[in-house]
């Protein structure tokens, strides 16, 4: 493949790792930690995207633990996976599993779950932050435990579903708790989980592939995002920190059809919105898991580069690249690049540089 000048240009600024010691994959495969460096600083850079799993809390509904990565006890295998790949902090979360429960098991569910999170970042606290669990189908217990997650526990934000039993995250019933969220200014994480309703399109889904997952998943978050751009939602609460996992699915890749929409069928679009839709792209954040420099390009130019956070989907190996895979995307500026692999999510995190 042909290297832009301007690609060339912007990776000899960057120096992989920090030190000679950690910059060849000798010494990487040894165990040695990846030190990123853009434009002579070092980085500290964070994935927003790592899944953990807490079996105290699980058994609450009778779940099992999908892969034993996942478990926070599993700190050496996590650290060295991060360390291989240049990853100083890890935004933990958690997918929600709870969404049926009632809510005195919803309340100690999540109790123990955001304990254990919290207990879990303060052993290493260099390393590690969480968002925290809350129970959304009950919006006023779930906005209490985001703001006990974030004031007595430290947590740095909430994880949420794209979708609560069968309800969209933009339905009023849910006003509560994005009020709760925008009134704290942390950060909600917006990642797509099966719904286990049989649904039509859950049927067309199955087959080789896993197609519930490349294509349902996406397509959940693509779903979830228009309607909280479509109803309104993020001129309600316009001070949200939303940010979508999986590059916020395909959304970024057809979003002028959300401009054309309104454009070629007016009677469809009978609540003003404030703005474009595609401009509301520019508020929100998503991560940075679209495999390949073209569709991280693509997304940052629909985005804007500072709308873009490192995710790698931790312990499942979509990636093990999710640094060079930006230091490699062309058209970046250092500054660009130093933003998605830490700088913006830094911020957002409350993870001091
Ligand atoms: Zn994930």
């Amino acid at each position: 493949m042909t290297v832009p000048t301007e690609v060339r240009g912007g990776v000899t600024g960057i120096a992989m790792v920090g030190c000679s010691a950690t910059a060849s994959p000798t010494a990487q495969a040894k165990g040695r930690r990846r030190e990123v460096v853009v434009s002579g600083r070092r980085v500290k850079t964070v994935d927003v995207h790592a899944h953990c799993a807490v079996p105290e809390a699980m058994t609450l509904m009778g779940q099992t633990l999908e892969s034993s990565a996942l478990l926070m006890s599993s700190t050496q295998e996590r650290l060295a996976a991060m360390d291989a790949q240049g990853i100083d902090v890890e935004a933990l979360s958690i997918n929600p599993y709870w969404y049926k429960a009632d809510r005195e098991v919803a309340r100690e569910l999540i109790r123990i779950q955001n304990e254990r999170l919290a207990e879990f970042c303060a052993a290493n606290p260099e390393r590690f932050v969480a968002f925290a669990s809350v129970a959304l189908q009950h919006p006023d217990l779930a906005a209490a435990q985001l703001e006990e997650g974030v004031k007595k526990y430290g947590l740095r934000g909430a994880g949420l579903g794209g979708s609560v039993n069968g309800l969209e995250l933009a339905d009023p019933k849910f006003h509560p708790f994005w009020a709760k969220a925008e009134q704290l200014g942390v950060l909600v994480f917006i990642h797509p989980q099966a719904t286990g309703a049989p649904t039509e399109l859950e049927h067309r889904l199955k087959g080789n592939g896993g197609l519930g997952n490349v294509i349902g998943n996406p397509l959940e978050t693509t779903i979830a995002l228009s309607h909280l751009i479509f109803e309104g939602t993020l001129d309600r609460f316009p001070g949200l920190k939303i940010c979508a996992a999986h590059g916020g699915g395909y959304l970024p890749s057809y979003a002028g059809r959300s401009d054309a929409g309104c454009v070629t069928f007016p009677e469809r679009c009978t609540r003003p919105l404030r703005k474009k839709p595609t401009e509301y792209l520019r508020q929100l954040y998503f991560d940075s898991l679209v495999f390949t420099p073209e569709a991280l390009r693509h997304l940052v130019a629909e985005t804007g580069p500072g709308q873009i956070v490192m995710g790698t989907d931790y312990p499942f190996p979509w990636t093990k690249t999710s640094v060079d895979h930006i230091l490699s995307t062309p058209g970046l500026s250092d500054a660009e690049r130093a933003a998605m692999l830490g700088d913006t999510a830094a911020r957002l995190l409350g993870v001091t540089a």
